[in-house]
């Protein structure tokens, strides 16, 4: 069974997200967790999670949703959304992104640091997004002993000095569509050990694409775990293996969770 570590379910209607999941199934992705960008998509991630089987859920505040310092307020809610649901699995999506035009960077640090607290605090692992920004990213994860929950670094696009960072405090690299399309990636890519990656799509609604075939979905996951396979010179099957297993080892703390609801317990 294919896992899609990272996507954004809540964007979609509940009447497209059974048929993004029969998709999924088809193509043997059978878990997905769906991360929060601000309070509302967190609740309604849950939501899905409580809903949907195969569906898991993150709870977090987006870089490029922080609008303000994150107050106890704020934190104590997106703390009781992870307690009141044990399907609540990570905490996502939170990061840094310094892209022109992106939040303030104090309230970012901020939002960040606060975050990786919650998480310590849950004992939750955190996937986090990194853009423009991945030394203060690996600095602030590092500050803020981050690597005790453990995480992965999402959408993975960068270069080798930056995966073996990630790798030295015992993080995971998640990879996507951009594998199957960036040279420079897949040279990265097929140097590292299969036991730290895993496969995402970070899919989300995407209504300006014309096409509604068009729009990247969860079992896309499959199309980046053949380049992968394709990659390391080793079978579909090996990569679903280990893929999953890794993940399975990050949900440590919600392993006995993960396996109730999906294939991975029979
Ligand atoms: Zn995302």
């Amino acid at each position: 069974m294919l896992a899609d570590c990272h996507v954004h379910l809540d964007s979609y209607s509940t009447v497209d997200i059974a048929g993004i999941l029969r998709r999924a199934h088809e193509a043997g992705v059978g878990l997905l967790i769906s991360a929060g960008t601000t309070l509302d998509s967190s609740a309604r991630s849950s939501d899905l999670a409580s809903q949907f089987s195969p569906i898991f859920a993150g709870v977090g505040i987006h870089p490029m949703d922080v609008s303000q310092s994150m107050d106890e307020d704020t934190y104590y809610q997106l703390k009781s959304l992870a307690e009141a649901n044990k399907k609540v699995v990570v905490i996502s999506e939170i990061g840094l992104d310094f892209i022109e035009g992106a939040p303030d960077r104090a309230i970012q640090y901020q939002s960040f640091r606060e975050q990786i607290r919650l998480a310590r605090e849950l004992k939750l692992p955190i996937i986090f997004h990194t853009r423009d920004a991945h030394e203060e990213t690996l600095r602030l994860l590092k500050e803020e002993q981050a690597y005790q929950v453990g995480g992965a670094m999402h959408y993975f696009q960068a270069d080798a000095a930056t995966a073996s960072k990630c790798l030295d405090m015992g993080f995971y690299i998640s990879l996507a569509k951009p594998l199957l399309r960036l040279p420079h990636l897949q040279e990265v890519v097929a140097q590292l050990p299969l036991d730290c990656l895993l496969l995402e799509t970070d899919s989300y609604s995407q209504p300006f694409k014309e096409k509604r075939k068009n729009w990247t979905e969860p079992s896309h996951v499959r199309l980046v775990a053949e380049k992968l396979a394709e990659l390391k010179g080793i079978t579909l099957d090996e990569v679903e293996e280990a893929t999953t297993n890794n993940l399975l080892s990050l949900l440590a703390t919600r392993v006995e969770v993960v396996r109730a609801y999906t294939s991975l317990g029979k």
